[in-house]
């Protein structure tokens, strides 16, 4: 009996010394139009989030963690290559994303996590909305990914104006759609499996997706890039989730993709790897909204989607990984941008040095609290440079209308300067206070905008013909 105890425990030591010595999975859950203040540990006081909470309280909460880019495709573009979606042409002054009509998409050329994380043997997954181009030679397998299941752009297309209907329906917060106004696929590797896609299934579905790659590859190093197709409008639920909240639809969303998160958790907990896993969540970019109750809360920021105030570009970002990630609240710089970098230092893996990159390591921080190596942060929306950002002070040469950001772009007439650690809703302009600074900021942007000439042109704009 006493050896059987013995070799039990030893057992168990090597499995937990197994753990620490293998290169760390990541899995990465990236919400659709997700706002700051749309999370319980991030300030909001109605939608309860206990799983991503409990992320926060076990993990870092970062409260200065900017997307590349306010809206879906560029911001893809930039948290898969570490690169500002203007080198890549995935960001457009004539279409703001990709569309079902759209003939391009991320080029083969660019270098995406997964393919720095394949070509160290890692298995890798996509899930859910792609939005980087649904032509063949621009889905997730051509991308480094060995898999993907999900929609391949944003869940409100191919809408025959129903994008209408919908926006006249947003004062009414529990506005349910009918899934097949919206003729979107769901597309498995290649093939269409279903369309439109059943909506209401989207969260669950991805989620049984998720675990089943976790559980199939628990032997080896993986990365699963997860991105959820909510709470980007139209909002949908499952049965289970409809009306749980006694709030808003919206609510009832965010309240299932907390849930699918404990799924994820349970999982690796289930598998022994939560101790060498590394689980970021965060959103591609701020709240819609034009589209009221549908839309979500920037929390204290100014205006949302689409612009380039903090509202547009700062997310909720928790990393957990007990076992890797110190605990704490980083009060400092940080991007999508930076998982590149960080994935590759952790997994011993290469980022690329033959073009211009973005990104910064994370890994200190994550793993020591060191200080952030961010120290500064461009602002671009629509192909065109908005702003910069370097310590506490951030200058805005241009700007969107904060709610409908469709609008054309506002060139101010002069400067304006914001204190964005002490004026976190960019309130009070400093610019006359402060003009050496201001002409500091202007200067980097200057220098920014030489070292992006020659980057590859909009991957946006050109339409397919029509049949
Ligand atoms: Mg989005």
């Amino acid at each position: 009996m006493k050896k059987l105890i013995l070799f039990t425990l030893l057992i168990q030591c090597l499995s937990v010394f197994g753990q620490y010595n293998d290169r760390p999975n990541f899995v990465v859950v990236f919400c659709d139009d997700l706002g700051y203040g749309d999370i319980g540990a991030f300030g909001s006081p109605m939608i309860r989030t206990p799983n991503i909470d409990q992320m926060a309280a076990e993990g870092q909460k970062w409260t200065q963690f900017y997307v590349g880019d306010p809206v879906c495709t560029p911001s893809r573009a930039a948290l898969l290559t570490g690169r500002y979606p203007i080198r890549s042409g995935m960001t457009s002054s004539e279409r703001h994303v990709l569309f079902p009509d759209s003939a391009n998409g991320l080029k083969q050329e660019e270098v995406t996590i997964a393919e720095v994380l394949k070509a160290e043997g890692y298995a890798t997954a996509a899930v859910g909305k792609w939005h980087l181009g649904h032509l063949p030679e621009f889905l997730p397998q051509e991308q480094g990914f060995d898999s993907y299941f999900g929609i391949p752009y944003s869940n409100d297309m191919n809408n025959n104006g129903f994008f209408g209907e919908y926006s006249k329906n947003a004062d009414d917060p529990n506005y349910f759609s009918e899934i097949d106004y919206f003729d979107v696929p769901l597309i498995e590797n290649t093939t269409t499996i279903e369309r439109p896609t059943d909506q209401t299934t989207i969260t669950k579905r991805y989620t049984e997706r998720a675990v089943q790659f976790i559980e199939k590859n628990k032997e080896k190093p993986f990365f699963l890039y997860l991105a959820h197709s909510m709470p980007h409008i139209p909002l949908f639920t499952s049965k289970a989730f409809k009306g749980r909240s006694k709030a808003s639809l919206y609510v009832d969303v965010i309240e299932e993709v907390d849930w699918s998160v404990g799924q994820i958790i349970d999982a690796l907990k289930v598998n022994n790897l939560d101790k060498n896993t590394i689980v970021v969540f965060t959103s591609d970019n701020g709240p819609w909204l034009l589209f009221k109750t549908h839309g979500g809360s920037a929390g204290p920021f100014r205006a949302g989607k689409g612009t380039t105030f903090e509202g547009g570009q700062r997310v909720p970002t928790v990393f957990w990984g007990p076992g890797i990630v110190k605990s704490g609240v980083i009060n400092e710089m940080g991007s999508t941008l930076d998982l590149m970098n960080t994935f590759a230092a952790l997994s011993g893996g290469k980022v690329p040095d033959d073009r211009k990159m973005d990104g910064y390591d994370l890994s200190k921080v994550l793993t020591q609290k060191a200080d952030s190596p961010r120290k500064e942060f461009y602002y671009w929306a629509f192909a065109e440079l908005h702003g910069y950002r370097t310590e506490q002070y951030k200058v805005h040469i241009k700007q969107r209308d904060p709610i409908n950001y469709g609008q054309p772009t506002i060139t101010l007439d002069k400067p304006e300067l914001y204190d964005v650690r002490a004026d976190i809703s960019e309130k009070y302009d400093l610019a006359d206070n402060f003009p050496e600074v201001v002409q500091t900021l202007l200067d980097k942007m200057e220098v920014h905008l030489k070292d992006v000439e020659g980057s590859t042109p909009d991957q946006l704009a050109e339409r397919l013909p029509k049949e």
